[in-house]
């Protein structure tokens, strides 16, 4: 018996290839991989759904890989500061998005094919008479309010990513679509979209809705633009 537990921890343990890793990520070496389920079918993620976590902001990287280990989830985390963590290897694919279809391909349960990063936001938030409650009652004040339902943003209020997290997650994505020859931008999604309306046909999820500054269609034209833009510009940061 200790024998086969010995082995089960070697394997698990992360020891992710430099190609498959992105180069600003966080790995926590004491920690294992986060769970996978397989191997991509092209080798690589085509796409990726960008989520909040609808927890604290400003929770550790750490305790957030923890929860995505016990939960047997996997995906990027991007806390507060900007910093990505990455524990997983990207040639195989974990849960991220449960009951989906992909609004291109049509086809069903993009984890499969599409990788996932979690950003570190409460979510939907209650408004009282003296403020704005996340629905673990903690009073916030960067906040977005989304008056009428709007491409992928279901109306609400939200509290908003951080400039840092709106960064790091155009830079993950810029680096996944230039390392991965099937990764297309046309395919970075909300989980609102591959689990909402344009998906799935009703809302089941509503995020990243109006934490992200912009509709998420606002956003793949960004992202093809500032692709565009640094391409002409090396080693530029322009966003
Ligand atoms: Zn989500």
């Amino acid at each position: 018996m200790n024998c086969l537990k010995k082995r089960r921890q070697q394997t698990q343990k992360p020891d992710f290839k430099a190609e498959l890793t992105y180069p600003e990520a966080i790995v926590i070496p004491e920690k294992p991989s986060m769970k996978t389920r397989g191997k991509y079918r092209l080798g690589g993620p085509e796409g990726a759904v960008v989520h909040h976590t609808a927890g604290h902001q400003d929770a550790k990287g750490s305790s957030s890989v923890q929860f995505a280990i016990n939960q047997g989830h996997c995906y990027f985390v991007i806390t507060q500061d900007g910093s990505v963590y990455q524990q997983f290897s990207l040639d195989r694919y974990g849960s991220h998005a449960g009951k989906s279809i992909d609004p291109k391909t049509g086809e069903s349960s993009v984890s499969r094919f599409l990788v996932g990063i979690e950003i570190c936001a409460a979510g939907t938030l209650e408004t009282r008479g003296d403020g704005h409650y996340t629905w673990f009652n903690k009073r916030v004040t960067n906040v977005r309010e989304i008056k009428k339902n709007t491409d992928n943003q279901q109306a609400g209020k939200y509290q908003k990513f951080t400039d840092y997290q709106e960064r790091a997650l155009i830079d993950l994505l810029l680096w996944l679509d230039q390392n991965f020859p099937d990764f297309d931008l046309e395919r970075v999604w909300g989980h609102d979209e591959v689990a909402g309306p344009k998906g799935l046909g009703y809302w089941r999820k509503n995020d990243p809705g109006g934490s992200l500054s912009m509709t998420m269609s606002e956003f793949r034209h960004k992202l093809k633009e500032l692709k565009r833009i640094r391409a002409n510009n090396p080693g530029s940061k322009i966003y």
